[in-house]
């Protein structure tokens, strides 16, 4: 148990240790491409700005021409908005709106960026943003309309106002700085992209290596489970196994034991002379090597499956006689142990049946259904025939099966580990012999029960 524990222990840490470092190793990664996609970008659209500086206004003709009509409109209302000092900001504002919008909406500039990222082969979708940083209306009079913080604090130098330190990668990219001055006007403002599907775009980037990191830790976990759950399968064997030779060993010493102290009493001056004592002891001793003889034919028939293919004698066999005969001999077998009742409905039904097999198979149905009892047993016996099946169902009051022990009373060796197993005697193979044989009849076996509450088991074979 502790060796195991330390297994699966073990598997999880190395588990947790390799997505750990695949993590880490793809964050890497995407922080590369990330950094890489900014760059290239950012290089690619001042090249584009580069390649347009010829041009004097660089996509902002029409801008230029809406801004000059409409500062031309506003200068001459300068001394009259001076003078209500209250309005003035909320004038400003308005004014600097104005002008954000004709500069976001009629600019020409992200369309020639998007052609020629789109000529150089790259990513053409991108969103824009102007940030103005300075505004002045000149007329007769000047109205500062803004001024931003960074322009007021620290002018750039040159076209090149922000710095591309580390902390720009990942947001948007400033790809220039204008300046306008016009008749009525005086703007400077900055130009951004960035693009909505970076993370599209890094991950058809990262998507091999992303992949293979995947999929070596499906792998990974994979054969860990594999490995894990056949080391449990072949603790189980073993286990069950070790059980079974303990349990051997018990059920054949039992009638050993008797047959020797048996043995040992006919030795005896006085009971030779009594022959009724005699009798009584010889039976004795033929029961306890039948019991014997039973005991190892079943094993040696088990272990012969295992090794050949099962051989049924089959014959066509009226359903309704068999089930009477087999209950019968039963009851009359085991001294009337238990309260059987029957009620059959086959509606005549003949089916193709091993008779000694088909026997064994009831036979130890039955007597799992005595023996599993801690009160008066009582077994209740139905079988009807439908949609070309027989269906046999053995119903006991006994101690019941737990829903996990359910899942493994049909396996070799397998006895219920709860409660006293020595209390009730076997060897872990009634179960296994029944599933073997509905198998081999083209049938199945099912059980449905409850702890304390009784078993029902279910044959069914196709007719
Ligand atoms: P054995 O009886 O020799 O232990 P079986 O293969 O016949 O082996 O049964 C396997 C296990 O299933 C038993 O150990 C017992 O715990 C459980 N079992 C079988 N039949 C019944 C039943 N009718 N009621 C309760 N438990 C049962």
């Amino acid at each position: 148990m502790k060796k195991r524990n330390t297994i699966l222990l073990l598997g999880i840490i190395s588990i947790i240790i390799l997505i750990t470092a695949q993590v880490i190793i793809i964050r890497g990664v995407w922080q590369q491409k990330d950094e890489m996609l900014w760059l290239r970008y950012k290089t690619l659209s001042q090249e584009a700005a580069g390649s347009l500086r010829g041009q004097r206004t660089m996509g902002f003709d029409t801008v230029r021409y809406l801004l000059n009509w409409y500062s031309d409109s506003v200068v001459k209302e300068i001394p009259r908005i001076k003078k209500d000092i209250q309005k003035l900001p909320a004038v400003r504002n308005e004014i600097l709106k104005s002008f954000s919008k004709v500069l976001n909406d009629e600019q020409d500039f992200s369309a020639y960026l998007s052609t020629y990222f789109e000529n150089q082969g790259f990513e053409k979708d991108f969103n824009h943003r102007i940030e103005i940083t300075n505004l002045e209306l000149i007329g007769e009079d000047t109205l500062n309309i803004y001024q931003s913080e960074f322009s007021r604090n620290r002018r750039p130098p040159g076209r090149e106002p922000m710095t591309t330190s580390l902390k720009g990668i990942k947001s948007s990219i400033m790809v220039n700085w204008f300046r306008l001055d016009d008749n009525y006007y005086s703007l400077s403002f900055e130009y951004y992209i960035d693009f909505s599907d970076k993370r599209r775009m890094i991950l058809k980037e990262t998507a091999a290596s992303l992949g293979m990191s995947l999929f070596s830790i499906v792998v990974v976990v994979v054969i860990f489970l594999i490995t894990y759950r056949n080391l449990m399968e072949e603790k189980r064997l073993s286990n069950l196994k070790t059980d079974f030779i303990n349990n051997m060993t018990h059920e054949l010493k039992t009638p050993l034991s008797t047959i020797t102290v048996a043995g040992k009493t006919l030795e005896m001056e006085q009971i030779r002379t009594n022959q009724e004592k005699i009798l009584e002891t010889a039976k004795l001793i033929g029961k306890q090597s039948i019991h014997l003889n039973q005991l190892i034919n079943m094993i040696l028939e088990i272990s012969m499956w295992e090794r050949t293919q099962f051989q049924l004698d089959k014959k066509s066999i009226g359903i309704d006689e068999i089930m009477n005969d087999i209950v019968d001999s039963f009851r009359s077998g085991c001294g009337n142990c238990a309260a059987l009742t029957e009620k059959y409905n086959f509606n005549g039904a003949k089916v193709d049946l091993d008779l000694v097999y088909f026997t064994t198979m009831i036979n130890n149905l039955l007597s799992n259904a005595v023996k599993y009892s801690d009160k008066e047993p009582a077994i209740n016996i139905e079988g009807l025939a439908e949609n070309n099946n027989i269906c046999i169902k053995i119903a006991d009051n006994g101690i019941g099966i737990s829903k996990t022990d359910q899942k493994h009373i049909f396996d070799k060796f397998y006895r219920a580990s709860s409660g006293n197993i020595h209390k009730y005697k076997g060897l872990g193979l009634g179960l296994y012999y029944v599933k073997r044989i509905a198998e081999a009849h083209g049938g199945d076996v099912t059980v449905s029960s409850k702890p304390g509450k009784g078993s029902i088991f279910t044959i069914t074979i196709p007719y």
